[in-house]
């Protein structure tokens, strides 16, 4: 393999999916073939409609769970799980359940992944927020009393949530950190996933940001504070290829960059070691070199 990377160095996609009818293991299987070591594995709504019911989130957490089990057994690599309702199935709830019952639904289901949490089975509450397109008025303040929530669920968890929301300038993350200062979480507390564009520490206000590796956006993130990582947000769909990054991306990008200047490597682990460390309280454990 080109470009083989220090053997105790984990490569951390950030933030993916994958799906009982998509590739599944196989896509963890390319992640592995190309250096990948730990995934940051995140729920989302795998039937047709997003669940009604407490009980239909609980099934869609435990889908996640067992894919995140067959992937550690069958590709040796360590999956974090992050498990939460998603703010976007408020669009479908709201309208047909009413908002109150949709809000039930939504802080019932947080409660339900706190104490995952609590239980060691996830990491994080994500992904949580605001959906990234206009939506009516309902939906919108439906969406800002489930964040509220999610917020304390995940103080009450002791644990970082992972925002799914437009793209944040800097008075966005402003306004997402003292928000969150009010509800009892620290801004290292809510890491902002899917962010395009490289910005200071300071100009994210203190937030971690999860960036999608992109060549540009690795490059300048490389050059950043931590806390932050990479993420390529795979949706493990085959009905939309090329809608996100492979899951390949971050091993690639990383070993492209050590070939190019093995002195990265110590910048490779602000993303890879420290940041996780720093918002998940845990170091990433070594992983051998693979089935
Ligand atoms: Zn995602």
């Amino acid at each position: 393999m080109a470009g083989l990377l220090p053997a105790d160095l984990p490569i951390v996609d950030h933030h993916c999916h994958l799906s009982p009818t998509g590739e599944g293991v196989e896509a963890a299987r390319r992640f592995r073939a190309a250096g990948g070591t730990h995934l940051f594995l995140c729920t989302q709504s795998y039937g047709p409609s997003p669940p009604r019911t407490v009980e239909g989130y609980r099934e869609q957490f435990e889908i996640t769970e067992r894919l995140g089990r067959r992937v550690r057994e069958e590709t040796g690599a360590v999956v974090h799980l992050v498990v939460a309702p998603f703010p976007v199935d408020l669009v479908g709830q709201v309208p047909t359940m009413g908002r109150p019952a949709a809000v039930e639904l939504h802080r019932e289901a947080l409660q339900l992944a706190g104490r995952w949490v609590r239980d060691r089975r996830a990491v994080a509450l994500g992904e949580v927020g605001r959906p990234h397109f206009p939506v009516d008025e309902e939906v919108r303040a439906a969406a800002e009393e489930v964040l509220r929530e999610a917020m304390r669920s995940a103080r009450e968890a002791h644990c970082p949530i992972v925002v799914h929301s437009e793209d944040l300038d800097p008075p966005a993350f402003r306004a997402l950190a003292d928000l969150a200062r009010e509800e009892g979480l620290g801004p290292s507390q809510v890491v902002k996933h899917y962010a395009r564009k490289a910005l200071s520490l300071a100009e994210r206000s203190g937030l971690p940001a999860s960036y999608v590796a992109r060549q540009e956006t690795f490059d300048r993130a490389l050059e950043g504070e931590a806390p932050y990582f990479f993420e390529t947000d795979f949706l493990d769909d085959p009905g939309r290829p090329g809608a996100v990054l492979d899951l390949g991306t971050i091993p690639k990008r990383a070993r492209a960059a050590y070939a190019k200047d093995p002195s990265v490597s110590e910048r490779l682990r602000i993303p890879f070691v420290e940041s996780v460390e720093r918002v998940y309280g845990v170091r990433p454990e070594p992983v051998g070199a693979g089935p």
